[in-house]
């Protein structure tokens, strides 16, 4: 008996040293991942063509269903939102490891830690602006990171014909609509909004056919009219949070 109570103490020890191991890990992880990005909540001013942040978060490079469009542009500092945006970005990724496993996703560009003048986007200037490459799937239907190098602009420069294929690719409409459905539940749940969506009107037909359409006709704004650029390689996604005034 006594024997068996010394081992049962020893494993309750073991148990308990084990479990802190694991609660000190959490919080150093925690504490890291906090410092990474800015401990403080960012604040954003005025609009996203003429405004400005304050303590940008920085995106991560990749995660387990995702990644930058250009490495180097992160490092040069390239991939910074406002805070709240930062969290709904993620957790959306985090969801669709769920909903739409296998699918690889890719953003692009955001913004300065600070905001401001931001080329050559025209909005971009106050942390709420993030573009995101489309999704797509090869000849074997598999979904596969958009081609990005130097020589497309770090996918930029890809065109798409109006049925969203350019040659072996094709756009995985129903990934976009997932995506974007995703990023704005999860919007709601952190109290800020999509203000709206830029993609290519010529492709957004395509959209309707997903199963989250209903959702996204009634509480997502598509852009109606054709934009300065084709936005048929990316959707620009404008995020509505409360701002302070410009100046
Ligand atoms: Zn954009």
């Amino acid at each position: 008996m006594r024997a068996q109570s010394a081992r049962a103490r020893s494993s309750r020890r073991t148990r308990l040293v084990r479990a802190t191991r694991y609660a000190i890990g959490t919080i150093l992880i925690t504490v890291a991942a906090l410092s990474a990005s800015g401990e403080e909540p960012s604040v954003c001013f005025g609009t996203t063509a003429d405004g400005r942040l304050k303590n940008g978060w920085e995106l991560p490079a990749s995660g387990s269903n995702y990644s930058t469009h250009w490495q180097a542009g992160r490092v040069l500092n390239r991939s910074f939102v406002h805070s709240s945006v930062h969290a709904v970005v993620l957790e959306a990724y985090a969801e669709l490891q769920v909903t739409m496993p296998g699918t690889i996703f890719v953003y692009g560009e955001t913004g300065w830690k600070y905001g401001g003048e931001f080329k050559p986007h025209k909005t971009h200037r106050n942390g709420l602006s993030v573009d995101f490459m489309v999704p797509v799937l090869n000849e074997d239907d598999e979904s596969v990171a958009l081609p990005s190098s130097v020589i497309n602009r770090w996918g930029y420069g890809h065109d798409f014909d109006e049925s969203g294929r350019k040659g072996k690719l094709r756009i995985d409409f129903d990934a976009i609509a997932e995506h974007v459905y995703q990023l704005h539940v999860s919007a709601t749940k952190h109290d800020i909004d999509i203000w709206r969506v830029i993609f290519d009107p010529a492709l957004q037909p395509y959209l309707r056919g997903s199963p989250r359409w209903e959702y996204l006709d009634q509480y997502v704004q598509f852009s109606t009219r054709p934009s300065w650029v084709r936005h048929d390689e990316h959707y620009h996604v404008d995020f509505d949070v409360q701002c302070e005034p410009r100046y």
